[in-house]
Formats: structure tokens, C-alpha cells, sequence
């Protein structure tokens, strides 16, 4: 049987170039919609056990963050369970950029992706799991431009409204993991914390804002090419419709904290970005944001405030993302969590990096950070 690649499936994306040989193959990710960003792969190499075989992704240059590549391990996995990192090496001045992944599979099929894939199976799996659970209810705030559902989670009898929502960028997956590990802290009734918080609170959870992109292999815009987090200031029907279901249904309850979850492919850290910038800030609400984020260092080893994007100065926030947006829109606490696709330098794991177990774990420290800012929220 001759080697094989394919990404045709759920969350697939890679292009092959040119098949030198049996063992040696030339590739390139495929471009989102609108043509602008490209960095999510995931494809299967079939028919090469025992073979080492040397994988070539070109062009990555002209990614969408090329300073993500140097540092960076590909993830591999024969069950599409555990996800280890492959031998991984790039060289900025070849082929405008080429990341090389060198694989001796131990079995037949061999998965390879940018992070641990969270496909559209997987999120349909998760929010029927949990609609099941008790105390929890499902609902649907709208269709993708695909008609896919944008599905929200809702558990909690407190009065202060929160929620909580992920893969705005559908390539970073870990956002995904992040919500699993979260949905699952909740339901279980030996975590104090998830007690706390469902006392006090009223939770809102989106696990995959952007289900089209998801399923197209995407890393950052939505079905018309649209960035979702810069659509939050006049979400269009037409352009960003998964945007506007879910700040119409913000709108109906009010939103004391925000959190949204994303990945950040250049900074080996976990950190927050804030909404320092926007246009007006009310008495409290920054220092109740720094109050979670040091509660959130304290819970979270692999969480840390020192190394994170600058702050947007005054008056200059793009209200266009949602964290502005909803700090500005409600006064309330809000704060965009941005997860590593290389490791954490605070307490590395090579074998792995960052992984889906890490960022369910700091899913739990964060409804620990959470539930000790709730007093001050009410
Ligand atoms: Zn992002």
C-alpha cells in the first residue's frame, strides 16, 4: 500500500504540494475564508508504520503568525486520544518558511494537528453529555452562516449573571478543552468551588462560538472570513451572525463577568488581557479584574501576570472585541484568557507542551479565582 494524506474530515486541513517520495512529502495549510490567515493543520498519514518519514509544511512565512513557528512541536497521536509532540523544526529561510515534522509511526494511521483537534463530533458529544446533567439546560441563540447551531449551556440559581464562551478563533482548540474541563468542574458535586460559584451565579456557556470555522479547518474567521472578535461593536446578520446571537442574549440577562477563551500561537504563557483602554471605565472595575487575575496566579501555578500584550492606552480600545465591548457595554468585570500552543515556561512538559489535560485543569483554578471574586460582583 502506498503513504497516504488526507484531510477531508471534520477539522481537517492540509494541502499536499508534491510527493517527493514514499517518505518524503511537500505541504501547505490552506487559507480561511477571505484568504488572509492560515496556521491550523490536522491531517492523517496513513500506510507509513515503520517508515521515517519527513513532513514539510511550506510557506509559513506568510501565516498569520509566523513568530508562533520557531519553539513550536507538532502534536501527533495513532488513537486520537493521547496527543505527544513529534520532532519539529523550522527554518525561516526555507521555502518562505518551512516547519519540518520528522514521524516514524508505530501504527498505520498517524494524526497530526497544529493542537490536540477539538472536532464539531466532539462538541456535539460534550453539549449533550452535559444537558443531561443535573441542573443544567441547553439552548440554541442562533445558526452559523452554515446553519450550524451556536449552542449555550446555562447551570447556576445565583442572581449574578456570567458567562463564559470559547473558539471565537476556531483554530485554538485548547479554548474547547478550557469549556470541557469547566462543564465538567460544574457538574460534579465534590468541587467546592463549582458549588460557590453555582450558588451565587447564574452561568452562560458557549463552548464553540464558531462552529463553521471549526469544521472547516480554520484558525480565525468564520464562514465569510470574518474575525469574530472584531465584529462585537455592529455584529451584521450577514457577516457575523454567531456574534450578534450571542450579544442579543448577553443583552436579555445582563453580565457581570466575562471570559473569553482563546489561544495565543507566538507567548509560551498563560495571561489575561484586559480592557484597560475603554472609553469609559467605571469606579472598581479594573481593580476587580486584577483582583481575579492575582486569584487566578494563586490558584494556577501554570498562570502568571508578568509576560501578556500591552495595554490598549486610554480611550484607544477596539471595541470591536468582545472584551471591550462587554466591559464598556455593562460596566462589568470582563477579561479575554489566552492559553499557549508551544509550553507554559513556568513548569514545562515536553512530551506533551501545553495539552488538553493542562487547560482542563486551569478550567478548575479559574471557577476557583471565580467563585472568590463572586462576593464583590453582587
Ligand atoms: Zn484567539
Amino acid at each position: 500500500m502506498p503513504v497516504s494524506i488526507s484531510s477531508a474530515f471534520d477539522s481537517g486541513n492540509i494541502e499536499v504540494v508534491r510527493k517527493a517520495s514514499e517518505t518524503d512529502w511537500v505541504l501547505r495549510i490552506a487559507k480561511d475564508a477571505g484568504g488572509r490567515f492560515f496556521q491550523w493543520f490536522h491531517f492523517r498519514l496513513a500506510g507509513a508504520r515503520g517508515l521515517p518519514v519527513v513532513l514539510r509544511i511550506v510557506g509559513l512565512n506568510g501565516s498569520a503568525y509566523p513568530e508562533g513557528w520557531p519553539g513550536y512541536a507538532a502534536r501527533i497521536s495513532a488513537d486520537r486520544i493521547r496527543w505527544t509532540t513529534a520532532e519539529t523544526h523550522f527554518e525561516k529561510g526555507s521555502d518562505d518558511g518551512t516547519l519540518t515534522i520528522r514521524v516514524t509511526p508505530a501504527s498505520d494511521f498517524l494524526w497530526i494537528a497544529y493542537f490536540a483537534p477539538y472536532p464539531l463530533e466532539r462538541h456535539f458529544d460534550l453539549v449533550s453529555r452535559m444537558a443531561l446533567k443535573p441542573g443544567f439546560s441547553a439552548r440554541v441563540l442562533g445558526l452559523s452562516l452554515d446553519g450550524r447551531p451556536i449552542d449555550l449551556l446555562e447551570v447556576g440559581d445565583g442572581p449574578c449573571p456570567v458567562w463564559i464562551y470559547a473558539r471565537q478563533h476556531p483554530g485554538e482548540t485548547m479554548a474547547e478543552w478550557f469549556m470541557e474541563g469547566l462543564l465538567e468542574a460544574l457538574a460534579d458535586p465534590a468541587c467546592a468551588s463549582a458549588r460557590l460559584v453555582r450558588r451565587a451565579a447564574r452561568l452562560h456557556l458557549v463552548p464553540n462560538m464558531n462552529p463553521d470555522g471549526a469544521f472547516r479547518g480554520y484558525l480565525r474567521t468564520n464562514a465569510a472570513g470574518a474575525n469574530l472578535n472584531r465584529e462585537w461593536a455592529d455584529p451584521s446578520p450577514e457577516r457575523a451572525p454567531e456574534v450578534l446571537a450571542v450579544r442579543r442574549a448577553m443583552d436579555e440577562t445582563g453580565v457581570a463577568f466575562a471570559l473569553d477563551v482563546h489561544g495565543d500561537e507566538s507567548l509560551p504563557h498563560n495571561f489575561i488581557a484586559g480592557f484597560e483602554g475603554i472609553p469609559t471605565l467605571r469606579p472598581g472595575q479594573l481593580e476587580r479584574l486584577h483582583r481575579f487575575t492575582e486569584r487566578l496566579a494563586l490558584h494556577a501555578p501554570e498562570f502568571q501576570t508578568a509576560v501578556g500584550y500591552p495595554p490598549s492606552l486610554p480611550g484607544k480600545a477596539n471595541l470591536g472585541m468582545s472584551t471591550n465591548q462587554l466591559a464598556e457595554r455593562f460596566g462589568c468585570v470582563a477579561a479575554t484568557l489566552e492559553m499557549p500552543f508551544k509550553d507554559c515556561a513556568e513548569l514545562p512538559a515536553p512530551e506533551t507542551q501545553w495539552s488538553p489535560a493542562r487547560a482542563k485543569a486551569l478550567a478548575r483554578s479559574t471557577l476557583a479565582a471565580l467563585a472568590d471574586l463572586l462576593p464583590e460582583l453582587r
